[in-house]
């Protein structure tokens, strides 16, 4: 049973009278546990394809069944709350505070959630642990490298056990080594049992998950699994 399913899906940005279509009929299923690559040329769609995934749009025509639920014509209030739930987002800029250690920064989603302080703690270590950096827990921002604060990021989006975890352009501000580390991390992740989706516009990048997506002109132009790279490998 898939995560994702995706019929059909078109979305239109309408200008004054004129109307733009981007994602012009996608179908597409992602199964549990899956670590999905999403590539194309720039304006193909996926960053309008990632934001109808993450729930903070919905589509023009088409249905979005997100882990059972239909999503594709929900309300804004009743979208939130199945994204906050189900989705948790990487970005290419880190967004962390700068004031704020590792574990307050990846515990900041919880505190909408009513979730005491003790127990806000103890999820933000649990979270930092799966990215591998139990004990950079009180560091700083500041104090910390590129690829730690990636890995800091990457923890808050876990850290409220979303279904699946979307990555848009993830190591879009990271070296080449650094990107590898954070690549790995997510092949952890995605063997810990999660669903990883990510956006990145390089091949060596892609290659490390198994199933790499390509739009192109709003439609898919290629889907392909093969055997992933590993770096310790
Ligand atoms: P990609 O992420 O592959 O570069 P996008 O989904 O960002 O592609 O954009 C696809 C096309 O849709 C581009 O032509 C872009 O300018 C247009 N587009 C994206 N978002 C909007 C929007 N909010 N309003 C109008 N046009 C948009
Ligand atoms: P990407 O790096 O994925 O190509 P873009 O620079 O195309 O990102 O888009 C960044 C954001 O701006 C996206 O959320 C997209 O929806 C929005 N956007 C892109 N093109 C337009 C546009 N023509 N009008 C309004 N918003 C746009």
């Amino acid at each position: 049973e898939s995560i994702i399913h995706l019929e059909n899906i078109r979305k239109s940005y309408y200008m004054g009278s004129h109307a733009l279509e981007v994602l012009k009929g996608i179908t597409l299923d992602i199964y549990r546990k899956e670590y999905v690559a999403l590539m194309g040329p720039s304006g193909s769609g996926k960053s309008t394809l990632m934001n109808i995934l993450g729930c903070l749009d919905t589509p023009t025509s088409g249905t979005y069944i997100l882990n059972g639920s239909d999503v594709s014509k929900m309300a804004d209030d009743d979208l939130a709350e199945v994204r906050n739930k189900e989705i948790g987002f990487v970005f290419q800029q880190f967004n962390l505070l700068p004031r704020l250690t590792a574990a307050e920064n990846v515990a900041l989603p919880l505190i909408y959630g009513g979730v005491s302080k003790k127990e806000r703690m103890e999820r933000a270590l649990e979270a930092l642990r799966k990215v591998g950096l139990a004990d950079r827990s009180q560091h700083k921002p500041n104090e910390m490298s590129g690829g730690q604060i990636q890995r800091v990021a990457i923890a808050r989006a876990l850290v409220n056990n979303p279904s699946i975890l979307l990555a848009d352009e993830p190591t879009g501000n990271l070296d080449s080594k650094t990107s590898v580390e954070v690549m790995e991390i997510f092949g952890q992740i995605q063997a810990a049992g999660n669903t990883v989706v990510l956006v990145t516009h390089e091949e060596d990048i892609a290659a490390f998950a198994k199933r790499v997506v390509r739009l192109r002109d709003g439609l898919i132009e290629t889907d392909t699994t093969r055997e992933p790279k590993h770096a310790m490998a």
